[in-house]
């Protein structure tokens, strides 16, 4: 076997609000379900804006798909009971892996709920569900925007992993310098899990520029030069977009890094560039039949 082949990769989704919405989620997941990702994870509106929209995208995407099926899991806003009785529906539908999250914070006139940092969340499903859910937690090479210190912040993710935390995924980031002296920083507070990087492909750029300033995900100077400079020329910033995050990867995995979770957006398109890409520069054997074999496309389906 080869060694990439024991890379974990997954792809995350959220819970579509159309019907044309469910209709590209659905041909998305058809079409990166041929990669056999170890999951598809279905995000969490913070203080349960789609709570319903996640349980019940993720019973959709069970009949579709034999993928496992990751919900992610906010706690503000939320009583401990809310969060037990989630706990107890994924149980039920033989869910066993979470993200478990704080979630942005509510506005003021928001309660703020009995749990309110992640590592609280994490605490509460072990002393719940004991040893039954897999828990993935959040974590940020670049830091998160409210973290009083950087010390402050990688000490939080110690505090998950010690409340019972598997793994962790990160925000997305464009630089690997940051991803790599995260962990060694983390190695430094005995931080061991897998850390798993959030890949976020480049597909436009007035929202990936919105989205990033709001996360705390920085976009080089260079970079957010070049992507502006296309203008409308969206073909050309997607296939320089590819490129960037072609070889992001490609650094991430050759430097050790055990994976790679791609934030889709429920499309599926620059997923496909990308391991396409991965194919040609063999950087992963697993994806080689999927290639040789047939090439996944995209179709409108019910
Ligand atoms: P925490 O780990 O609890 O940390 C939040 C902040 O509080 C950090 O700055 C930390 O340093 C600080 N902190 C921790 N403890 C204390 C303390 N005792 N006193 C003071 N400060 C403290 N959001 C959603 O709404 N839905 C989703 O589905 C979703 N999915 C995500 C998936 C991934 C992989 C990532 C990286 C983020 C996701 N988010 C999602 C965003 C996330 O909810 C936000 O970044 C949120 O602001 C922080 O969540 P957390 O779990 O990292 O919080």
């Amino acid at each position: 076997m080869n060694k990439t082949d024991r890379l974990r990769m997954s792809f995350e989704f959220f819970p579509p609000k159309t019907s044309e919405g469910i209709l590209q989620l659905k041909s998305s997941v058809d079409a990166l379900s041929l990669f056999s990702p170890h999951f598809f994870s279905v995000t969490f509106g913070a203080g349960g804006s789609t709570r319903d929209g996640t349980i019940e995208t993720v019973k959709m995407l069970q009949q579709r798909s034999s993928i496992p099926l990751v919900p992610h899991l906010t706690c503000v806003g939320f009583s401990r009971a809310d969060i037990i009785y989630l706990l107890k529906i994924y149980e039920a539908l033989g869910i066993n892996r979470l993200v478990a999250l704080r979630g942005d914070l509510p506005s003021k006139n928001t309660p703020e709920g009995e749990v309110h940092y992640a590592y609280d969340l994490v605490t509460l499903i072990r002393e719940e569900t004991g040893d039954y859910f897999q828990i993935e937690v959040a974590a940020y090479p670049e830091y998160h925007p409210q973290a009083q210190s950087t010390c402050e912040d990688i000490i939080n993710l110690k505090k998950k992993i010690d409340a019972g935390a598997n793994a962790a995924i990160t925000q997305y980031f464009f630089n690997s310098d940051a991803y790599f002296y995260f962990i060694e920083e983390c190695a430094k507070q005995q931080i061991f899990v897998p850390i798993v990087p959030g890949v976020m492909p480049i597909v436009q750029f007035n929202k990936l520029a919105h989205f990033s300033d709001l996360c705390g995900a920085e976009i080089p100077r260079w970079l957010r030069k070049r992507l502006a400079s296309f203008g409308n020329d969206i073909e050309s910033l997607q296939s320089f977009g590819l490129d960037v995050i072609y070889q992001l990867c490609e650094k991430l995995i050759e430097g050790g890094a055990p994976g790679l979770h791609v934030y889709t957006l429920n499309q599926a398109e620059a997923s496909l560039a990308l391991f396409k890409m991965f194919y040609e520069n063999r950087l992963f054997h697993s994806t080689n039949a999927i290639f040789e074999n047939e090439q996944p496309v995209l179709q409108n389906t019910n």
